[in-house]
């Protein structure tokens, strides 16, 4: 079996999990990745003075994911990385109000009772339970599929087939349907926000993404060396597999030849023969053709205004002031209905922006790094039109300024120097993930139909198959991982193999 060769375009998590498992059946493997380094959005980012920091996923969860594959590969998580389970999942804070949610439920509740009252502690619990249920309709029955189907799903929800559909809420918007839960708007609000881990909008995306709060529940760890490691470790394992890993090798054309995969072009001219290819960029490269004409309708072409969210980033060594920070902390926006407005409606930056800050040197509890500057990452959502409205200069200042403003609600002024400070704007995400605006987590999840039009992992193409937050399970490392794992099986299962 070790003359199939197998190519996989892009050195993302999902191309990742696919090449190392790929090479550990005896498959041979060559990843070409466009980037000097490993992990695509699981990027680091230099802030100056040789440190480093986190600049995109930061948090990391669905533990079993990691350990079901680094098992596969004939490891451990264990044995490869150092985790820490968060003992606070975040710390919130409106203006001067401030709340920590925990991982142990009994806490949070409590928290929650006194943040707001009884009846939402109330509601916390409900809404706990009902995410874990949703969680464990959807995860055999549609997140461990080879593609998204309406079958499997209702096949999932058992018997009551259409009827039991209603546990998953499909057809309620997020933050309607958590207003049966709570009656302060703040935690209405906390737990909207994570529509934005699939880059959508609370108001447009199904209720279904209440299973975050499962997701986020069942476990929040803190890896040492930052997540980044997550992608240099399953990069070494490939290797120890006997994986090919090219960097800086962009490539520029997937080759057809009498209706299937032959192999790769790259931007330098240098052809590489292959029997299979598995595309971990975004699917919006290929049907835009940016891999040549060949593949352009092997995937579905998403329109721009179906773009998930993109953002700007901050990343920094800085001196912290004013507010107790925690490893993952969230500032939000006095308006969030706005925010969405700002984004989806009027296509420009929120006037009023919910801010993301990840303190990557400090722990779980309110350790204080030592005096002096820290590792910081910060976030604001911004709308996936780097490609056709690149931002003005004006625009990235006031947006900086926006920034400051809200975390100075709360108290808390980070203080950098100019050069140890990088920004990331939409059009810096098009430049690192072609064809995508800037939108980092594929088509957006709005509307019931949205999770069914991610496109599966095997193409109509022999031999083509794609792996990534793009496609079908969908965004977040745990699920690209999963994309990349379902694809490799796929070719396995095509060449006669079980996986
Ligand atoms: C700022 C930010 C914060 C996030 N926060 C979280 C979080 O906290 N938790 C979480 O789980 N997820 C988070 N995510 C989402 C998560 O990072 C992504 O869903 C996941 O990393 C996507 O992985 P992927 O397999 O799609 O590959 P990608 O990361 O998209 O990588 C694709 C790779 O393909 C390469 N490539 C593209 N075109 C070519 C070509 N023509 N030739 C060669 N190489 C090519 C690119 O250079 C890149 O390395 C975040 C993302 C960002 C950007």
């Amino acid at each position: 079996m070790a003359e199939q060769r197998v190519i996989v375009i892009g050195a993302g998590i999902g191309g990742l999990a696919a090449a190392a498992e790929l090479a550990a059946r005896g498959l041979h493997v060559t990843v070409v990745e466009a980037q000097a380094t490993p992990g695509g959005k699981l990027r680091e980012v230099p802030v100056g003075g040789g440190l480093r920091v986190d600049g995109g996923p930061t948090v990391f969860t669905m533990r079993w994911v990691f350990e079901a594959l680094f098992e596969a590969l004939g490891t451990s998580l264990e044995a490869e990385l150092e985790l820490r389970p968060a003992t606070i999942l975040a710390r919130h804070a409106w203006d001067e109000a401030r709340l920590d949610l925990f991982a142990d439920i009994d806490r949070s509740a409590d928290a929650i009772g006194d943040f707001a009252g009884a009846e939402d502690a109330k509601g916390y619990r409900r809404l706990c339970a009902d995410s874990q249920r949703m969680f464990q309709i959807l995860d055999q029955s549609f997140m461990q599929a080879a593609a998204p189907s309406m079958q499997g799903l209702i096949g999932g929800v058992g018997i009551g087939g259409v009827f039991g559909l209603r546990h998953i809420r499909p057809f309620t918007t997020l933050w309607r349907a958590l207003g049966d839960y709570f009656a302060d708007q703040r935690l209405r609000q906390l737990f909207a926000r994570y529509a934005t881990y699939c880059g959508s909008s609370p108001f447009q995306a199904p209720a279904t993404l209440m299973l975050v709060t499962h997701v986020e529940q069942a476990g929040v760890w803190l890896l040492d060396g930052g997540m980044h490691s997550l992608a240099r470790t399953l990069e070494a394992i490939a290797r120890r597999h006997g994986a090919q890993f090219r960097y800086q090798a962009e490539a520029a054309e997937i080759l057809v030849e009498a209706s299937r995969i032959a192999g790769v072009r790259l931007a330098s001219g240098e052809r590489l023969a292959g029997d299979a290819v598995i595309a971990n960029t975004d699917t919006a490269a290929l049907a835009t053709g940016r891999l040549g004409a060949a593949v352009t309708k092997a995937v579905p072409r998403i329109a721009p205004a179906k773009r998930s969210l993109s953002a700007v980033t901050f990343a920094m060594a800085a001196e912290v002031r004013g507010f107790p920070l925690v490893h993952h902390n969230v500032f939000f926006s006095r308006d969030y209905p706005g925010e969405f407005q700002d984004i989806h409606e009027h296509g420009r930056l929120p006037q009023d922006p919910t801010v993301y800050v990840c303190a990557q040197d400090r722990g779980d509890d309110d350790t204080v790094p030592p005096a002096g500057t820290e590792r910081i990452f910060a976030l604001i959502n911004a709308p996936a039109s780097g490609d056709s409205r690149p931002l003005t200069a004006d625009a990235i200042e006031a947006c900086t300024g926006k920034l400051h403003a809200v975390l100075c609600r709360s108290g808390l002024t980070l203080e950098a120097a100019p050069e140890s400070l990088t920004l990331t704007t939409p059009t810096d995400f098009d430049r690192l993930f072609p064809a995508t605006g800037g939108a980092l987590y594929g088509p957006a999840s709005h509307g019931w139909q949205a999770s069914f039009q991610r496109p599966g992992v095997k193409t109509k193409l022999a031999g083509l198959y794609l792996a990534g937050g793009s496609v079908h399970p969908g965004p977040g490392i745990p699920m690209a991982t999963l994309s990349g794992r379902l694809a490799a099986a796929s070719l396995l299962a095509d060449l006669g193999r079980r996986p």
